[in-house]
């Protein structure tokens, strides 16, 4: 009672430097939030080559049963299918029913008081589309014939859909684009466009919400060149991977976009890289997409001023320009950058 748990899930490469760090920025915080506590769980490709498994249920039952919160850093899953594993980030998210991946790209201004170019929240449904991994390899006069399932249901669209409107509602500029492929995809995409665009004519509340739709490569295209006109975006699970990476481009790396997996109850911070093996245990990593991912968690978690403080912190680390990262021409370590993060805190 009072104390707050939060899980650590460093899981591989970068995941085990960049999440100190964040836990680091949370207990930096001290008194502005409860008694706080960490736990590390167990997870990974690493830990599926010791034991067999990549996500032993005492993770789950840990999450489920003592946390508040959990912050995870990333796996290495490999590109060419290993016997028994299958990605556990997946399976978490699938585990705790965390079906939305809420990912906000800021570019920060030099100037605090100048419009951000890039402020935009890519708003990724987490549970279906490709990620089922139902893919079957069968033989036929073609030789090969490798299929997937693509599931797009009207359930998690609307979820989706609705947890996106939240979050347009809650921004100055009010606007969603429903992102999709229902030209060439009609049935699946057509589903998960026409569910999200028929929310408003349900809810009344979201009548100040203005909608727009785009088909997924001319969004790309668009944020390249435009990326001011964005600012919610919701797509299916695969589109919504891509676009987020395609944004963190935008913003000078992936090493500073955070997320949050969210469901009704949970939500656990995950930063939006991988585990970077090309640049693992070099002290490299920027910090900076964990330790946000930690001010999300916070801010989903009802603890607004504590990841203010976090977000404010970063941001003046980043406009200051001294201690950077190489991924955005600095070159300061991942300890450093942390470090003068946490100083401002
Ligand atoms: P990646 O995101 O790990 O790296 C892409 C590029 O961005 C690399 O050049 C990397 O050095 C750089 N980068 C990433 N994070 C950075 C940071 N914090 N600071 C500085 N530079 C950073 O993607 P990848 O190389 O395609 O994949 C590597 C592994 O990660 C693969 O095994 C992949 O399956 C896995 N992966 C996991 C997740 C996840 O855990 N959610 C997401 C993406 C990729
Ligand atoms: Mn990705």
């Amino acid at each position: 009672p009072g104390v707050l748990k939060i899980g650590l899930i460093p899981a591989d490469g970068i995941g085990g430097e960049v999440i100190p760090a964040a836990r680091d920025a949370i207990l930096a915080l001290g008194s502005a939030l409860p008694k706080t506590e960490f736990v590390t769980l167990d997870a990974g490709f690493e830990y599926f080559t010791r034991h067999g498994e990549a996500l032993p249920d005492e993770t789950v039952h840990a999450l489920q049963q003592e946390c508040d919160g959990a912050l995870f850093g990333a796996v290495s899953s490999p590109s060419n299918k290993v016997a028994g594993y299958s990605s556990p980030i997946v399976a978490l998210r699938k585990a705790l029913d965390l079906y939305a991946n809420i990912r906000p790209v800021l570019a920060v201004p030099k100037d605090p008081n100048e419009k951000p170019s890039v402020d935009l929240v890519v708003v990724r449904e987490n549970t279906e589309c490709l990620y089922v991994k139902q893919e079957t390899l069968t033989f036929g006069p073609d030789g090969r014939e490798a299929r997937a399932t693509r599931l797009i249901t009207e359930r998690a669209s609307r979820r989706i859909g609705l947890k996106a409107f939240e979050i347009a509602l809650a921004r100055p500029r009010k606007h969603l684009t429903i992102i999709h492929k229902s030209n060439v995809l009609s049935v699946t995409d057509g589903l998960f466009r026409d569910t999200v665009k028929a929310i408003p004519s349900q809810h009344d509340k979201y009548a100040d919400v203005t909608v727009a739709h785009q088909i997924v490569d001319s969004a790309v295209y668009r944020l390249f060149r435009e990326p001011e006109i964005y600012d919610v975006m919701v797509a299916p699970n695969l589109y919504g991977d891509i676009l987020s990476d395609a944004a963190a481009a935008l913003v000078g790396s992936l090493g500073v976009v955070p997320s949050v997996n969210a469901g009704d109850t949970f939500v656990m911070g995950e930063p939006v890289h991988g585990s970077a093996p090309d640049i693992a245990g070099q002290n490299k990593a920027n910090p900076i997409a964990a330790i946000r991912s930690a001010a999300l968690m916070l801010r989903y978690m009802g603890f607004s001023d504590g990841a203010d403080r976090i977000d404010a912190a970063v941001d003046a680390v980043v406009r200051d320009g001294s201690v950077l990262t190489p991924d955005l021409g600095g070159r300061s370590g991942t300890n450093e950058v942390a470090a003068e993060i946490l100083k401002r805190i």
